[in-house]
């Protein structure tokens, strides 16, 4: 095991991060709720486009320094595809081959981005069936298995060092309400919303940690009821989002809220936010601005003054065939007319008609 490659392998991440800039914090107007201001984490603007950035350079790193990547292995993930680009990236950084594991049915646009990158793409039918077959492809070529859902929580520093809670804070320094009263999230690994929770707690703040999960997810039932061998069929429909058994990374402890947001509303959300802010972002963005709105109207309701702060995860290029399609929704059966008119209302008018 060469410590020289390992070595220079970490020099190559860290000038890659000395290179980027941190992502925007975007307020979004709420013309109808004055008192509440909320405000968008632009993760999009990340060199791979997605928050899998900081996730994929905490998951390099984690592995360089256990010795788990040396120079020549294999790299494999099991992916729902946003991880497999920002690792095909830094495989190709440090000269090692990357084969992603994925559903079949992941966005055109993220496959073309990992064999941009030099990654190769292996499809399985099934979203449940990555895990496995990304350890035997691991396996057979004597390489290493990243296992994002294992090691999301623990690869990342949730005490600060640079982390995405770290930033929002720090950028939130100078507003009206410095601590927002809540931070909203999506879970896929869980392990944004286990570093955000341990980092409100570690800080002690007084900020809430409320989780959105979308349909076929089992993270939600797992959190009213605690049984961790739930398991749900076929993928979630929201690339990002929401998994089929409980991952390892998913840490409920520190979440106090989840809200189930229907796929169709997630769409619907997208659409409205679009005409919000002037751009286009992902379907994990849309399940999370549906729940900071429903938390602001309840906010509003109130009479209660705050910030709230969610993320946008990735740009909405990525989707154009599929969540942006009418053709692909009305093949899915969605009908996001009611779910526009009736998110388009709470912001007209501050008051929330559950779906
Ligand atoms: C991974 C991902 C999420 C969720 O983040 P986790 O930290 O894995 O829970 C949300 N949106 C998109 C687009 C993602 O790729």
């Amino acid at each position: 095991m060469s410590r020289a490659w390992v070595r220079e392998s970490i020099h190559r991440i860290e000038r890659d991060f000395q290179r980027s800039a941190d992502t925007h914090l975007v307020p979004v107007e709420l013309v109808a709720m004055p008192g509440v201001r909320l405000y968008l984490k632009d993760e999009s603007t990340h060199p791979t486009g997605s928050l899998k950035h900081r996730l994929a350079r905490s998951l390099f790193l984690y592995g360089l320094c256990n010795g788990w990547i040396a120079e020549g292995s294999t790299v494999v993930e099991a992916s729902s595809g946003s991880t497999a680009v920002s690792e095909a990236y830094f495989a190709r950084m440090l000269g090692l081959p990357f084969v992603a594991v994925m559903p079949r049915g992941t966005s055109p646009a993220k496959i073309a981005q990992i064999e941009f990158y030099g990654g190769r793409c292996h499809f399985v039918d099934q979203a449940g069936e990555v895990y496995a077959e990304a350890e035997r492809l691991a396996r057979e070529r004597r390489g290493h298995y990243m296992d994002q859902f294992t090691y999301a929580e623990r690869a990342t520093d949730w005490r600060g060092n640079n982390n995405i809670a770290e930033s929002i804070f720090a950028q939130m320094r100078a507003e009206p309400h410095p601590e927002p009263r809540w931070i909203v999230v999506g879970a896929g690994t869980g392990g944004t919303s286990a570093t955000i929770g341990r980092y409100l707690r570690f800080q002690g703040t007084a900020t809430r940690l409320a989780v959105v999960d979308p349909e076929r997810s089992v993270f939600c039932d797992y959190y009213a009821n605690g049984d961790p061998t739930v398991t749900a069929e076929g993928g979630s429909d929201v690339e990002g989002i929401g998994r089929p058994r409980v991952e390892p990374s998913f840490v409920p402890g520190v979440i106090d809220r989840m809200i189930r947001v229907p796929n169709a509303a997630s769409y619907a959300a997208m659409r409205v936010l679009e005409r919000l802010v002037g751009r286009r972002y992902g379907g994990s963005t849309g399940t999370n601005f549906c729940g900071a709105l429903e938390i602001a109207c309840e906010m509003a309701a109130r009479g209660e003054a705050g910030a709230i702060v969610t993320l946008a995860c990735d740009a909405g290029d990525r989707y154009l065939d599929t969540y942006y399609s009418d053709a692909w929704l009305a093949a899915g059966g969605y009908d996001v007319a009611p779910h526009v008119e009736r998110i388009e209302r709470a912001c007209a008018t501050g008051r929330w008609t559950p779906a």
